[in-house]
């Protein structure tokens, strides 16, 4: 049976497992995927391990990325230009390393939520690695300006000058944020995950605002009562997650399976 697994830490809620479980079985293919949990200093031990056993393909999460990245062998474009890795596979003897983050939230935005991002004023909370992962992406929809604000001015600063060929993007520090609502506001903080509430400045938010948590399940409870209580749609970042999965089985597999299923099923199982 062909193995992959999802490599983090701590890795014990992943909802990769179950997401993957459900892509095999709606193809009809049986696959062996499992969670490890890989000790602090010991990502290159357990990832050479797991594929020198035969395994085929990893997803990463945190905190592991960035050591992924570094130590796979070839590197796609997209992994270079998010400087870390959420996914690895092993092909004709070389671990290739990819980023299937920014192609999930894209998938998500426009297929899913049915968003138009041409034209459009997007902000983007957070400078850490999903962001920098979904900055290409999101600029490659040619949108009309990307604002990236950070806790950390200095980090909003420097994705906004890395990723100047690409588009519309400017960066500014969390209470100097351009003013009016936004259409589409995309929180990439991991502080909800921790309990800490985001002081974010409300006017971002308006009636025709889309509030987008990439976290999901309580994290995304603090941000999106910020943005409904302006009158603003929210949306949690479930279907991201899904999304960037069926980007690594489209990449493992060379299908790419149908996500609507799987996310309803999560979501039922989740409420
Ligand atoms: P990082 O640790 O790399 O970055 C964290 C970011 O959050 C930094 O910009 C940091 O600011 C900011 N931050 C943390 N706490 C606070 C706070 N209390 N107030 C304001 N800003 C804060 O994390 P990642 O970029 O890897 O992940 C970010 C989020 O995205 C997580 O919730 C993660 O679960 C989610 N995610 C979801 C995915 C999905 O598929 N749905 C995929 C990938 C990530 P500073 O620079 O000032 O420290």
């Amino acid at each position: 049976m062909d193995r992959y697994a999802v490599f983090g830490n701590p890795i014990a809620h992943s909802l990769s497992p179950a997401i993957h479980a459900l892509f095999a079985k709606a193809e009809g293919e049986t696959i062996d995927y499992r969670a490890i949990e890989i000790p602090a200093g010991r990502f290159m031990i357990f990832a050479q391990r797991f594929f020198d056993e035969g395994g085929r393909g990893a997803n990463v999460t945190l905190p592991y990325k960035v050591n992924a990245f570094h130590w796979a062998g070839v590197r796609s474009a997209r992994a270079e230009l998010a400087g870390a890795a959420n996914f690895l596979m092993k092909r004709g003897g070389n671990i290739e390393a990819d980023n299937t983050d920014g192609a999930g939230l894209v998938a998500d935005l426009t297929m899913n939520l049915g968003e138009d991002l041409r034209g459009k004023r997007l902000l983007l909370f957070g400078a850490g690695g999903a962001a920098r992962g979904v900055i290409a992406p999101l600029l490659a929809l040619e949108p009309r300006s990307l604002v990236v604000a950070n806790r950390t001015a200095e980090r909003a600063r420097d994705l906004a000058r890395q990723f100047a060929a690409h588009g519309a993007i400017e960066s500014s520090a969390l209470d100097g944020v351009p003013p009016g609502a936004f259409d589409i506001v995309i929180n990439a903080t991991s502080g909800g995950t921790r309990g800490e509430a985001l002081s974010l400045p409300p006017q971002v938010f308006g009636p025709d605002t889309l509030a987008y948590d990439m976290a999901y399940g309580a994290s995304a409870r603090s941000f999106a009562a910020q943005a409904q209580a302006r009158g603003a749609r929210a949306s949690d970042g479930l279907g991201m997650l899904v999304e960037q999965a069926a980007e690594s089985y489209l990449l493992w597999r060379g299908k790419r399976p149908a996500t609507r299923p799987v996310l309803e099923d999560l979501r039922a199982r989740l409420a």
